[in-house]
């Protein structure tokens, strides 16, 4: 049996493209596959899941001793516990590729486009399996949420060429579906200040140390305003309590591209000079972390 699973703190991209991919598996492949999340979906997901009317996968614990297949992702940082003694058989990413290593061959799809499931519908294409509704609303879901409704810089013709067919095939009006979704998105309701931080953290080496970048979509900076203090505080226990060198939030305005990055820890004076006050610097036409954040960061931290 496959387990198929995307990165900790998953996103809409990480729970549909397991789910799709464990599903492409068995139709394309013949393979056993089961979908696993490293963790709860976020109120945005289990919007999606119950547009397509599929379950969330279950939590998984170790994958040691487990063949898998992972999506979304290529970082050990990233992965599920026991990851070193796991087969690794496939992968299905559209990031850079990471720091993962294999023992046998693998199979490998990573595309520069905006959204694993975009390369997860081309795979279905490829490989001549019909497209049934829930997958394509999973898919759907995916690309419009990794994509920021095709505003993000990492969205590519593929994505969009990808959504148009698989709207058509759910039967879903697309801008209607891009408007509720973004709405779900920006919803922090009922999230306290430690989640807001969790709800898409991730954890990079860098210069033999580690840091995190969360990111947060909202759709008006007033949602936030009043919470600053408390995040700032947040990001600073978390670098006391894990010894991390940076702890960073993205603070992401979709309504108008601009991103406060909140910023704590020892490497702050690194940044010190672009910051607008303390701890806090503020990034126009920034929606993406992958492509524009962690990028500026990483150059801006180096020097
Ligand atoms: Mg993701
Ligand atoms: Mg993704
Ligand atoms: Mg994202």
């Amino acid at each position: 049996m496959i387990q198929v699973v995307g990165h900790t703190n998953p996103d809409s991209d990480s729970i549909c493209s397991a789910l799709v991919a464990a599903e492409w598996l068995k139709a394309a492949r013949g393979m056993e596959a089961v979908a696993v999340a490293q963790g709860e979906v976020t109120g945005e997901t289990a919007f999606i899941l119950q547009q397509a009317g599929v379950e969330a996968p279950a939590i998984c614990g170790s994958v040691a001793g487990e063949k898998v297949w992972l999506v979304d992702f290529t970082d050990l940082s990233q992965a599920p516990e026991g990851i070193n003694e796991a087969e690794i058989v496939g992968i299905v990413d559209h990031h850079r590729l990471g720091d993962i290593t294999t023992v046998n061959p693998l199979e490998a799809w990573i595309w520069p486009v905006g959204c694993s499931c975009t390369i997860l519908f081309n795979l279905h294409k490829l490989e001549n399996v019909e497209i049934a509704r829930p997958q394509a609303v999973l898919m759907l879901g995916a690309i419009v949420s990794d994509t920021v409704a095709f505003r993000s810089p990492t969205c590519t013709e593929k994505d969009k060429q990808a959504a148009a067919v698989l709207a058509e095939i759910a039967g879903i009006n697309l801008e209607e579906f891009c408007a509720q979704l973004m709405r779900v998105k920006t919803n922090l309701e009922g999230l306290n200040i430690a989640s807001l931080v969790d709800r898409d953290l991730k954890k990079y080496p860098f210069e033999e140390q580690t840091l995190v970048v969360g990111q947060i979509e909202i759709a008006s900076f007033e949602q936030t305003d009043d919470k600053i203090d408390e995040l700032q505080a947040e990001l600073k226990k978390r670098c006391e309590e894990s010894s991390l060198r940076l702890a960073a939030l993205m603070v992401t305005n979709i309504s108008t591209s601009t991103t406060q990055l909140l910023f704590q820890g020892e490497w702050s004076s690194r940044l010190a000079e672009h910051a607008k006050e303390d701890g806090m610097l503020v990034m126009e036409n920034t929606l993406s972390r992958k492509k524009q954040a962690w990028p500026w960061l990483q150059t801006v931290l180096a020097s």
